[in-house]
């Protein structure tokens, strides 16, 4: 980060946990000077519409509006991306004050993205928490559960199964790991779909694609309330927000069961 001078302009993102400032549902736009940021502590983290995007460090006492990140879901991927960076960077500068080694200040380093401790030397880089989400098929029908913290007494949403990546683990691995923990159902065939960066606030979502194996569905206690096979031409609950990796997930792996459907027909 650096001073913000007056005459710095260009877009503004002020980020606070996982949400950030909009004005009118936008971005601030102008110089530092006529949007009162001269003298805070910034950096450019990409270009918003063809200008720089400056990101403000967090001040305290701010009585800016605030916007939840998932609010955004529906912008091009790329924009909703560069916003996640921003989100996710503040994060970690928030986090990293003090080093973990030593427990002395940290600074942050001028040659890459990183934080350096005064005292020991130690670096830390931004932290980026793995983690997979996968759709399970099982010919025509497809595996959706209702989390706990998604219920609601008169349905709520379901999604596919997701979790953390494990320290030695591989994205596969996890992905078994954590639709067997979740429903006790084996799977087969799992092929990597794309990815989501997921600044709620840093994680990074892998998803996969997979197959029925064997098992009967048996929820998780602790994390999950219900979870079912929904048939791909049945009336279906309500699902993850349009732009959510878990969202194409589950329509991808729907348009697979149509077609399986089909060429049995045929
Ligand atoms: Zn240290």
């Amino acid at each position: 980060m650096q001073r913000i001078d007056a005459t710095d302009s260009g877009y503004w993102l002020l980020t606070r946990g996982s949400t950030l400032h909009l004005n009118a549902g936008k971005l601030p736009f102008g110089t530092a000077h006529s949007l009162q940021l001269s003298g805070l502590q910034g950096m450019i983290i990409g270009e918003w519409e063809n200008r720089p995007l400056w990101l403000v460090a967090e001040q305290p006492n701010d009585t800016h509006d605030y916007f939840s990140l998932r609010d955004l879901l529906y912008l091009p991927e790329q924009q909703f991306h560069l916003l996640s960076r921003g989100v996710e960077i503040n994060h970690f500068l928030n986090t990293h004050r003090f080093c973990g080694q030593c427990g002395a200040e940290t600074a942050q380093t001028q040659d890459e993205l990183a934080v350096q401790c005064v005292r020991c030397g130690a670096r830390s880089y931004p932290v980026i928490n793995p983690s997979i989400i996968v759709a399970v098929r099982r010919g025509t029908k497809i595996l959706l559960a209702n989390h706990k913290r998604h219920y609601q007494p008169h349905g709520g949403m379901y999604t596919t199964l997701a979790g953390f990546v494990e320290p030695g683990e591989s994205f596969e691995q996890a992905v078994r790991r954590e639709v067997f923990e979740e429903s006790r159902i084996q799977i087969k065939n799992i092929r990597y779909f794309g990815s989501q960066p997921w600044a709620f606030p840093n994680s990074q979502m892998a998803g996969f694609l997979a197959d029925y194996e064997s098992g009967e569905i048996q929820p998780q206690a602790s994390e999950i309330h219900d979870a079912q096979w929904f048939s791909y031409n049945q009336p279906l609950p309500e699902l993850p927000p349009t732009g959510t990796i878990a969202r194409k997930l589950i329509s991808t792996t729907l348009e697979l069961c149509r077609a399986e459907d089909n060429q049995k027909e045929a």
